[in-house]
């Protein structure tokens, strides 16, 4: 089993549960209505922006405000389910 898979069912559930109720809370929507992206930090409008995990659920990540961020469609897609030491590594090996 990869280690990244370790993250349980149950952890999974019960954090994508929370993230639909932060999602629907004030301060994801205040969030929104700043616009800004947390990984490129370009302007975009609230329905651009989706609700992202610097560490994804999947790999034992939480949905609270520390992990949560605004994210525009395209950083979402390229950053998948990076971990954020991992994105630093590849900006790194981009330099
Ligand atoms: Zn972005």
């Amino acid at each position: 089993m990869d280690w990244y898979e370790s993250a349980s069912e149950k952890h999974k559930k019960k954090e994508r549960e929370k993230a639909r109720v932060l999602r629907k809370s004030q301060w994801w929507k205040a969030q929104l209505a700043s616009g800004v992206c947390y990984y490129c930090a370009q302007i975009f409008s609230p329905e651009e922006l989706t609700m992202d995990h610097k560490i994804p659920v999947a790999r034992g990540g939480r949905s609270n405000k520390g992990n949560v961020v605004p994210c525009c469609k395209q950083c979402n897609t390229e950053k998948r389910h990076k971990t954020p030491a991992e994105l630093a590594l590849e900006e790194l090996k981009k330099s």
